[in-house]
């Protein structure tokens, strides 16, 4: 019997380990300290090396992208000319495919062909911003009363500060900083000290572009030295931060000690609720892609089945035989389906909760072990059946490739299993009944609620969380102006004289 099909990873020999280094006052700087060295998670071998910046870098970095709001000419220029930017940015960043995601594959052990429809989905969404950076205006009044005209201006809010997480790491750096610049603003730009390559390209990138210096800054280095500068820092208006929710929490709390603009993109534990008349040959192999995609290390992963009772042996069996066709292993691999996990750490964090999940009684339909290919880190796609709703593994973020299985009988019991956790960044609901979809769409809390499908987005569609999953929203077409303030402008023809004293 097949268990799990891997793909062995080939030697790295030929591999020249890149140097990166941070972009500062459009200045290319190397970091004072040793470097950071990334540790390839499918190889076990260094494969780039990233300045490891310090407080003073993030502090300068502040600076020069103040310097560049106040002093332009990135705010000041006209919207036309900012979209044709973009529009640059978006051809360079598509000649560089390939660049762009030998990076993220191998710094995030996530498979390359998986990556690169990644990197078309960021070029989609820098067209898109490119186009929302010219329709971006506000509103004027002129039925306030005899004289008077009320313009209500959206302008560019400052300096944004951009922390990014390993996960998907050039396409979430994508869903901020193309609106952030759109809107005029300037911005200094953390990666994940996991997986910074592919976001000091873009940098290259924008300057090839034509974005003056000091609009885009990146400090690369860990999260207390230099993330914690960006998210405190008195000259920083607004912080778009996405990663844990737990250092989502911090940076709230960070931020609100200036009273700075938040937007927040946390964890999730997202359900898909299941009901007898459903498609099952459809849901099944969206069961699989949902919990397995990206080896489950993803804010969307459906890690939560919550099947009818009815149904729930045959759908966890034929789960089960899916997944055992999964290819895991090297993620330079164009078969590979599921790469590696991130940090030995972490895959010591997944198995935990796989004993925990055991010890309280849950049982294994697949997987639950860790897999030895000889190199790096890999984690067997997992099945746990017999999952209660009180459970760790039922109601934290595992991120890694755990299928959690619960069951209900009625409607009412798939919402209040569905909306008993903190989270609530998506959820996934399968029949062909529309009244059952379209009661589950109402009342699950969550920030997208697919139907009859999972995992699916676009640029057009706002993305984000209820509850601790986080906090506004990105993508969509009010994404610019999640990147500006609101500024009123009350005028009148001549002096209003009506005042208290009539004259
Ligand atoms: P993380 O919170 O550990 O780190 C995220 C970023 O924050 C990194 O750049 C890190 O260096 C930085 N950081 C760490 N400590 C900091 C501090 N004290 N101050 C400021 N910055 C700090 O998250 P991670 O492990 O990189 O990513 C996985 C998490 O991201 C998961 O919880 C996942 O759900 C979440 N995520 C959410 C979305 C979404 O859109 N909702 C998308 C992707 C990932």
């Amino acid at each position: 019997m097949v268990m799990t099909i891997l793909v062995t990873p080939k030697t790295l020999a030929n591999h020249t380990i890149r140097d990166f280094r941070m972009l500062i006052g459009g200045q290319w700087l190397n970091g004072n300290a040793a470097p950071i060295e990334r540790i390839a998670p499918s190889h076990g071998t260094v494969v780039s090396r990233f300045a490891s910046g310090t407080r003073a870098n993030a502090e300068a970095a502040i600076r020069a992208a103040r310097k560049a709001f106040d002093t332009g000419p990135w705010p000041t220029m006209t919207a036309a000319e900012r979209s044709n930017v973009l529009l640059k940015a978006a051809d360079l960043i598509a000649a560089r495919t390939d660049e762009l995601a030998f990076l993220d594959a191998i710094e995030a052990g996530k498979p390359i062909s998986q990556v690169r429809g990644e990197i078309a989905g960021a070029v989609d969404i820098w067209r898109y911003a490119a186009a929302l950076a010219r329709d971006l205006h506000g509103e004027s009044y002129n039925t306030l009363g005899d004289g008077t005209l009320g313009v209500v201006l959206r302008e560019a809010v400052g300096v944004v500060s951009i922390i990014t997480p390993w996960n998907f790491p050039f396409l979430i750096v994508s869903q901020k900083l193309p609106f952030a610049l759109a809107a005029g603003c300037t911005t200094v730009v953390k990666p994940s000290e996991l997986t910074s390559g592919s976001t000091v390209l873009l940098g290259e990138i924008l300057l090839e572009a034509g974005l003056p210096a000091g609009a885009l800054n990146i400090v690369t280095g860990t999260g207390p030295e230099v993330g914690a500068v960006m998210t405190s820092h008195p000259e920083v208006d607004m912080v778009s931060f996405t990663g844990s929710t737990g250092v989502g929490r911090l940076t709230m709390s960070n931020a609100a000690q200036t009273l700075k603009k938040v937007s927040l993109e946390l964890g999730g534990k997202n359900p898909q609720i299941v009901f007898p008349d459903a498609d099952l040959d459809a849901f099944i192999d969206a069961a699989v892609f949902g919990a397995y995609f990206n080896a489950g290390e993803c804010c969307n992963a459906g890690s939560r089945l919550i099947l009818h009772k009815s149904i729930a042996d045959d759908v966890v069996a034929r789960v089960a035989e899916l997944a055992k066709k999964v290819k895991v292993g090297d993620p330079l691999d164009p078969e590979t389906q599921v790469g590696a996990i991130i940090t030995p750490q972490h895959l010591d964090k997944i198995a935990s909760y796989v004993s925990g999940a055991r010890a309280g009684g849950a049982e294994i339909a697949h997987g639950g072990d860790a897999l030895d290919l000889g190199m790096g880190q890999f984690m067997a796609p997992t099945i746990l059946s017999g999952v209660r709703p009180d459970m760790a593994v039922a109601r934290e973020e595992v991120f890694g490739p755990v299928l959690s299985v619960l069951t209900f009988e009625t409607v009412a019991e798939a919402i209040e299993i569905a909306n008993s956790i903190d989270y609530g960044l998506s959820a996934g609901v399968w029949s062909r009944d529309f009244d059952t979809c379209l009661t589950i769409g109402r009342k699950v809390r969550a920030g997208t609620v697919w139907m009859n499908t999972f995992m699916d987005g676009a640029s057009e569609l706002p993305f984000g969380g209820y509850k601790q999953s986080g906090l506004g929203r990105e993508l969509g077409r009010h994404a610019v102006e999640d990147y500006t303030e609101t500024k009123t402008l009350n005028m009148h023809i001549g002096n209003r004289t009506n005042w208290w004293m009539p004259r």
